[in-house]
């Protein structure tokens, strides 16, 4: 997970990928930070890429023989790498707010 925090600011936020490095608040070049991801990072985009399967699978009308259960599979996964991923991000973000000394 990466963030980027602006010292001008203080605005620290998750980068999104349409940001190389500048402060989207004021212009002035910004931090990048790393969080390395932990488990439940990793839960989230395992979680997601199952759901888009099942999705792909739905769009296509594949049936893979699941029955009613390919629709559970697939919000149950997709409901769960939110849910992680909601996790991560905040822990992420603590760990961000730590390492640029804006703990409150
Ligand atoms: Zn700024």
């Amino acid at each position: 997970m990466k963030f980027t925090y602006c010292p001008e600011c203080k605005d620290l936020r998750p980068r999104s990928w349409h940001n190389w490095g500048t402060c989207s608040l004021c212009g002035a070049k910004s931090r990048i930070i790393a969080i390395p991801l932990s488990i439940y990072g990793y839960l989230s985009y395992a979680l997601s890429a199952i759901g888009a399967v099942f999705v792909a699978l739905e769009v296509t009308e594949t049936d893979v023989g699941l029955g009613q259960y390919r629709l559970y599979i697939m919000f149950g996964s997709l409901i769960s790498a939110m849910v992680f991923f909601y996790i991560e991000l905040n822990r992420t973000t603590e760990l961000a707010k730590q390492r640029v000394g804006k703990v409150h």
